[in-house]
């Protein structure tokens, strides 16, 4: 069976063809510049990457050019778009309603279309992604894949804020989280490796990107999550600031004078590490400018590992447990010293980590001490990969 992952933003769009007899990927590409320029840069596994400046208006040509090399004699890897046997879209938002992954028909369309204003970002570029595809692959099942459906049974209490109910009711103002097929599928790898069911453990996942949240898993559910209403809740992250005192919005729009669209900018895009740092909202960057001797960037590095281990601390307790760890994303995967920073003094958990075993990048790997209680393991991320076994299991029913 063969799938096609689409993970369409508002300016580019990635894609991945799978061969899930195999598990394999075909090949895999992105679409950038969209409504700007264009280029495709593709490529098929094995072989170089191959790059095509073209012009895409809209998603419409981007896609048009994804199945055009995906067939092209030289570049493809499928004589016929009839071969892709469904799409799996990635989409951000689920709402209260898509709580599982699911075939796409006109009223889940119409569901999505209806919550844009929950998710204004994403929304609009993954729905141009699903039309697109019904245009150009009428027959062919596309699926709908949710970073919010693993976050579908987080108990009330861990979901609703505590503001007045009305708002909730109103207007759907509660934590939904987000990155949850990634931290599912690492949730789900790291059982595997451990080689135990997910229904015994208790996990924590970090996935530390550009974006970064935490969530508990506790027997296989996630109970918990640091995003919420938005993506920006939570740990710090590349430029957004994560969880801040409230009024700190609202002392800036009232006594310093600022517009709430400035102060948005502010902690959506001017925060985090680039925000103390003032240097990058790159971990390397600012990792560079501290071990020169950089105090904002010193501080910006103490912030985040900070911030992590208190949450970690936090599910360990909503769990009355932890048996294992996962550090997964850009920096989860391969920030050794932001690991070793956050699993510092963490012995009275269980938690403890080998510096040997810690000094790697991009691998799947155990990186516990002999001894310590819990498994800590950094597990590269394939959220495509989680998208397609998705969609695999949907179409296959
Ligand atoms: P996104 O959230 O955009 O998907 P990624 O998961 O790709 O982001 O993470 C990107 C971030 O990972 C970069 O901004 C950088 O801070 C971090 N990163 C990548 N490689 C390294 C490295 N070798 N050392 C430290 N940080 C790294």
């Amino acid at each position: 069976m063969k799938i096609l992952v689409i993970n369409a933003g508002s300016s580019s769009l990635k894609y991945q063809l799978f061969d899930m007899d195999n598990g394999t990927v075909l090949a895999k590409g992105l679409c950038e510049c969209i409504g700007t320029g264009g280029r495709i840069t593709h490529k098929k596994t094995g072989d170089e990457p191959y790059s095509l400046d073209i012009p895409f208006p809209t998603h419409d040509e981007a896609l048009e050019a994804v199945l055009a090399v995906l067939t092209d004699e030289v570049h493809g890897v499928i004589t016929d778009i009839s071969e892709i046997d469904a799409v799996g879209h990635r989409i951000a938002h689920g709402g209260e309603k898509c709580k599982k992954s699911t075939l796409l028909d006109e009223e889940t369309i119409a569901y999505i279309e209806s919550i844009v204003p929950i998710n204004p970002l994403h929304g609009p570029p993954a729905l141009k992604g699903i039309r697109g595809c019904m245009r150009l692959m009428s027959t062919t099942p596309q699926v709908g894949v949710f970073d919010t459906s693993f976050y579908g049974e987080i108990p009330d209490y861990a979901y609703i804020y505590p503001l007045p109910y009305e708002l909730y009711e109103q207007y759907q103002i509660r934590r939904y989280g987000f990155h949850g097929t990634s931290h599912r599928y690492v949730a789900g790898k790291v059982a595997e490796l451990m080689g135990r069911p997910i229904e015994e453990l208790k996990i924590v996942t970090c996935h530390l990107g550009n974006g970064s949240s935490i969530t508990a898993v506790d027997h296989g559910k996630a109970i918990d999550t640091t995003m919420g209403f938005t993506p920006q809740e939570g740990v710090m992250m590349g430029t957004r600031s994560g969880t801040i005192d409230p009024t700190v919005v609202t002392y800036l729009i009232n006594s310093v004078g600022m517009s709430g669209e400035e102060v948005e900018g502010i902690l959506n895009r001017k925060s985090g590490l680039l925000g103390v740092s003032g240097i990058s909202n790159d971990a390397r960057d600012v990792t560079k400018a501290a071990n020169e001797g950089n105090y904002r960037a010193q501080l910006a590095l103490k912030i985040l590992a900070h911030g992590i281990k208190k949450f970690i601390g936090s599910y360990i307790a909503e769990m009355n447990g932890i048996d294992a760890l996962v550090f997964t994303a850009g920096l989860g995967e391969n920030d050794i010293a932001l690991r070793e920073r956050v699993c510092a003094d963490m012995d009275f958990f269980g938690i403890a980590i080998d510096a040997e075993k810690n000094n790697v990048r991009s691998e799947t790997r155990n990186i516990s001490a002999d001894g310590a209680r819990v498994q800590t393991f950094i597990i590269p991320t394939d959220e495509e990969y989680m998208i397609a076994m998705d969609t695999m299991s949907l179409v296959s029913r």
